[in-house]
């Protein structure tokens, strides 16, 4: 069985836990946290890097950091993890939600100024499957209106946007750099891994230290057990951060690995007309973070199918997301009544994933190419 994703542990990785341990530092304080606070935080071209023990749980703390009041609305894409749209709401907001461009799969931006109102008070962008929202209009709404921008980076890590591509100053920026806050995340079939992990990088020392403290239940600096907010417990601890930042430092490497297997398995199935495959922008360059397949509306089997036939030839696949418009767990809140999302429909509902994992060889995409053009061809 060819699986959809096993990550590469190396020596180094490996070297930097064991060190960690013989240390004795084995929670939330010691030199790898800080290490690999700065470090991706650099990456990203941003002042301060805030840990956390995943992907949702930075999220979480993000929106925290907003003040949300009940009412006030956040606009985030439809197709995208659930952790978006808990992370609005264990906040006491409401989501508000955004179709999906049909080629990026990213949240349609042309659609985000018509849904804001005067409760409106963030909106999230989320790079899907490792390409770049287009942030330039993104930004400006958001400067406009005066909202915050959550970036949700967590598939993302080194792929990278060409800001101001539509005027004369234009320059390459990464994923993780454009946001209030930004957020990535660590977990095992990210491009850099922690074991479970998360982070959120910034430029302003205000959300950072309140970013800081909201992870950490709210102690305060000056007389420890006097809470005056309330917070969580989302540290993560100095044995992930050791593997995380061992992970960081080659993530050039992984970013150049991850660029060539998607080119790779593009040119493998551009013959295969009834599936449309991930796209590349002018103004970006994606990371392939799952490299996405589309069965086209013509065509009569659905991602479900197609699913069973690859397991039958030994390869594992996910599908695309379940839009957040058609969770019952949010139904039940009474959210997104009788609201249509037809894009992030049709991707749900004909969208899968193929191996993507760095540890992949070429020799096993050709096998899945092959695969797909049994089945499709
Ligand atoms: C993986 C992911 C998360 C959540 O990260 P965890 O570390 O799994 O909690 C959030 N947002 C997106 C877009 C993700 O892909």
């Amino acid at each position: 069985m060819i699986p959809v994703n096993e990550p590469v542990i190396g020596v180094r990785d490996q070297e930097y836990v064991l060190e960690c341990l013989q240390s004795g530092w084995v929670s939330s304080a010691g030199k790898f946290i800080e290490t690999f606070e700065s470090t991706w935080a650099q990456y990203c071209d941003r002042q301060h890097g805030v840990t956390t023990s995943s992907g949702t749980s930075a999220l979480q703390t993000a929106l925290a950091c907003l003040d949300l009041k009940p009412g006030d609305e956040v606009i985030i894409p439809t197709f995208t993890i659930i952790s978006c749209a808990l992370a609005v709401i264990y906040n006491g907001g409401t989501p508000i939600l955004i179709d999906a461009d049909p080629e990026t799969w990213c949240m349609n931006v042309d659609q985000i100024e018509d849904r804001i109102t005067k409760r409106t008070r963030a909106i999230m962008a989320v790079h899907i499957y490792g390409h770049p929202v287009d942030m330039d209009p993104l930004l400006q709404i958001a400067k406009k209106n005066d909202l915050a921008v959550i970036e949700d980076a967590a598939e993302a890590h080194g792929a990278e946007y060409l800001s101001g591509h539509n005027e004369k100053e234009r320059e390459w920026v990464r994923c993780g750099s454009m946001g209030t806050m930004s957020v990535f995340s660590f977990y095992a079939n990210k491009l850099v891994t922690s074991g479970e992990g998360g982070m959120i990088v910034t430029n302003d020392n205000y959300l950072a230290d309140k970013a800081r403290n909201i992870r950490n239940l709210c102690f305060e600096p000056e007389q420890r057990f006097l809470h005056n907010d309330l917070g969580h417990n989302f540290r993560m601890t100095n044995m992930q951060a050791a593997l995380g930042l061992a992970q960081a430092e080659r993530i050039e490497e992984t970013v150049n690995w991850k660029r060539k297997m998607g080119q790779m398995y593009t040119e493998h199935l551009s013959d295969i007309e009834v599936i449309q495959l991930p796209i590349e922008r002018p103004w970006s360059r994606q990371i392939y973070w799952m490299y996405g397949i589309l069965l086209k509306k013509s065509h009569d089997l659905n991602a479900h199918d197609l699913a069973d036939k690859l397991i039958d030839l030994g390869i594992q696949t996910r599908p695309f997301f379940l839009g957040m418009h058609a969770q019952p767990a949010l139904q039940n809140l009474g959210l997104f009544q009788n609201e249509n999302y037809p894009v992030a429909d049709h991707l749900s509902n004909n969208g899968l994933y193929i191996p993507s994992g760095l540890a992949l060889t070429e020799l096993q995409m050709e096998q899945v190419s092959d695969a797909l053009h049994k089945i499709l061809t």
